[in-house]
């Protein structure tokens, strides 16, 4: 992820961590022999929502966002409370399918915080955003410190982060984001995310308050006359209010412009793309190549089961590949390894095989006189084809 690729190689490991990589020639030790694969990084999936994998199957494909938020609101009601267990259980499976496929790190989303124990659990690292929602809000404060109480009342796990997210703009009164700026301000450690151009009805309702939304909003019953239009795009909007810099991680940009693109890559922003997702939900491709060439720093994420078929970060890449031809198969790869691992927060340890990193290795079976490995890993690589070898270190 930081080179080309090193054929006949090997890697030495110590206390969990990498010591010396190099050529086969120049290494003669007995060792274990992995065979005909490719050694990868631990995959990172930058934007999730473990705690929806009891919607799995449930939510059906639609042709417009709205209609499919509609879907999703009736289907998580249906379960709230009444199957705590299932939606457990449902998460818990969804952390295995993410780990069988090569896994390493999350960027989960969480309402109830429910999925900070399970990744524990799982040994799956991370950043949990604690996502909240307040559209009518004004008075705030108060709503806001009681979410930073639950998360300083969790146990604190080393690989786990936690912090607050606002969930879009459509969704988050302008008092809650600049009182969850300040969270921020003051936990400099962690990053949050937010959902920001994924639907044209968000650019609509964003800039003129009319549109899908604005009746959504009526419909879901947290319209409030006291919310203006920005009269701007959401990226302005956002960078207008002081929410936007290097700890935010912006979600979907699906119709983001080359303006708001370059003005996310001055404030030097990781973008979070799920090409799958945004195809699945009804509002169309990313501009996956402009993201590229504007310089952000592009990570990849599967969002959640509600709108992709499965947690395989490699299901992703073959997407990504679809829709953006031009760009190298190494950039890709770095999208989902070393880009979302810095994204996150966890450059230093994850995200490349480099001495000093952890050993979180993962290998990917290769089809005999494969020329073009990088390429081969966006072909759609199923579970089945990848292993973890820290069990072997
Ligand atoms: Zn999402």
């Amino acid at each position: 992820m930081v080179g080309a690729p090193l054929c006949n190689s090997w890697i030495t490991v110590e206390g969990g961590r990498i010591k010396a990589i190099g050529k086969s020639n120049d290494y003669l030790h007995s060792g274990i022999d992995l065979g005909s694969v490719a050694v990868i990084p631990g995959l990172v999936n930058a934007h999730t929502h473990l705690e929806l994998s009891h919607l799995s199957g449930r939510v059906p494909q639609s042709g417009h966002f709205i209609g499919w938020v509609r879907s999703l609101i009736l289907n998580r009601n249906k379960f709230h409370d009444q199957d705590n267990l299932n939606i457990e259980q449902a998460a818990v499976n969804g952390i295995r399918e993410a780990k069988a496929s090569g896994t390493a790190l999350v960027g989960d989303i969480s309402n109830t915080l429910l999925t900070v124990k399970l990744m524990h659990e799982a040994s799956l690292g991370g950043v949990v955003f604690h996502e909240l929602l307040g559209f009518d809000m004004t008075k705030v404060k108060p709503f806001v410190r009681e979410a930073r109480k639950k998360i300083d009342a969790l146990s604190v796990f080393s690989d786990i982060r936690i912090s607050l997210a606002p969930h879009a703009p459509y969704s988050v009164s302008a008092e809650m984001f600049r009182e969850i700026r300040r969270d921020l301000d003051a936990h400099p450690e962690v990053v949050t995310s937010v959902h920001l151009g994924e639907s044209a009805e968000e650019l609509e309702f964003i800039a003129f308050g009319t549109g899908a939304w604005r009746e959504e909003l009526k419909i879901l019953g947290v319209w409030t006359n006291a919310w203006k239009a920005a009269g701007e795009t959401p990226v302005e909007y956002l960078v207008n209010l002081g929410f936007l810099d290097r700890q935010v991680l912006v979600v979907h940009g699906v119709h983001f412009r080359e303006f708001d693109l370059s003005q996310l890559a001055r404030l030097g922003i990781s973008i979070v793309t799920c090409p799958r997702s945004n195809r699945y939900v009804g509002v169309g491709s990313p501009p996956l190549e402009n993201f590229y060439k504007a310089g952000l720093n592009v990570a990849i994420g599967t969002d959640s089961l509600a709108s992709a078929s499965d947690l395989n970060i490699f299901s992703e890449l073959f997407e990504a590949r679809r829709i953006a031809p031009s760009v190298p198969a190494r950039t890709l790869l770095q999208s989902a390894t070393i880009n979302g691992a810095r994204a996150l927060g966890f450059g230093k340890d994850y995200g490349s095989i480099e001495p000093g990193k952890r050993a979180s290795l993962v290998t990917v079976d290769m089809p005999p006189n494969e020329e073009n490995v990088e390429e081969y890993l966006l072909s759609g690589i199923q579970p089945s084809d990848v292993n973890w070898i820290e069990a072997e270190i």
